[in-house]
């Protein structure tokens, strides 16, 4: 009996649609997944990079390349003193980790859920900052040898607010970086309160900040 025990997988599968007409149609991606990257800006335009480096610093593939420059007193391009000059991405190097969005200190840098790009020469697959700076929409710029369907450019902020610093529940359904928003914010997820049945106890974003580190105890 044990040798037709593999079939019972196969039959159990007769009558459903398993497979889709990709790249026509596209499974769901999650809510995190790691595609092509974005440089965010607020809301009111401004450039989030303020051209520190720590993104290429962090990168294991060493596939980031950021120049800073001074902004100008008249016409500045980020709300601090220096702006991202010069930004590019490696895309035939990169290994879509997001350590560079998790050390962006402005959440500059940001993942969409775009991965089907196929480049056909090394000149497409380096993104600049003109192809990777959002839209005066806050939209990815499309590329034409990228395959977008849908709104895969949604809530490309969210991704760094939505994880907890140092893992602690504290932090739950708060913004754990900074009060601004730019585009594509989301609703905090909830986490463990939420999972427990206690999401009434889980505060909103107009919330007070979220506690100061040392006020979090020793499980942290
Ligand atoms: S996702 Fe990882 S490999 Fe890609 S640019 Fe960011 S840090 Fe580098
Ligand atoms: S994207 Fe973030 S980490 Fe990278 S240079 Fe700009 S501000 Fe710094």
């Amino acid at each position: 009996m044990g040798r037709f025990s593999g079939f019972k997988v196969t039959i159990g599968q007769v009558g459903k649609v398993v497979t889709t007409n990709y790249p026509e149609e596209k499974r769901p991606k999650p809510e995190r997944f790691h595609g092509r990257h974005v440089l965010n800006r607020y809301e009111d335009g401004m450039e989030k990079c303020i051209g520190c480096e720590l993104c290429a610093g962090v990168c294991p593939a060493k596939c980031i390349y950021v120049r800073g420059a001074d902004n100008s007193v008249d016409a500045p391009v980020s709300p601090g003193e220096r702006y991202g000059f010069v930004y590019e991405i490696n895309y035939l190097r990169c290994i879509h980790c997001d350590l560079c969005v998790e050390a962006c200190p402005t959440e500059a840098i940001t993942e969409t859920k775009l991965f089907e790009f196929s480049f056909a020469n090394r000149e497409d697959a380096i993104y600049t900052k003109a192809e990777l700076l959002v839209d005066d929409d806050g939209r990815a710029r499309r590329q034409p040898w990228e395959l977008w369907l849908g709104n895969e450019d949604d809530h490309t902020s969210a991704w760094m607010r939505a994880t907890s610093p140092g893992g602690s529940a504290a932090y739950e359904g708060r913004a754990g970086w900074s009060a601004e928003l730019g585009f594509g914010v989301r609703q905090p997820e909830q986490g463990q309160l939420a999972e427990a049945g206690q999401s009434d106890l889980v505060p909103s974003r107009a919330d007070d900040a979220p506690p100061h580190f040392d006020e979090l105890g020793p499980d942290r």
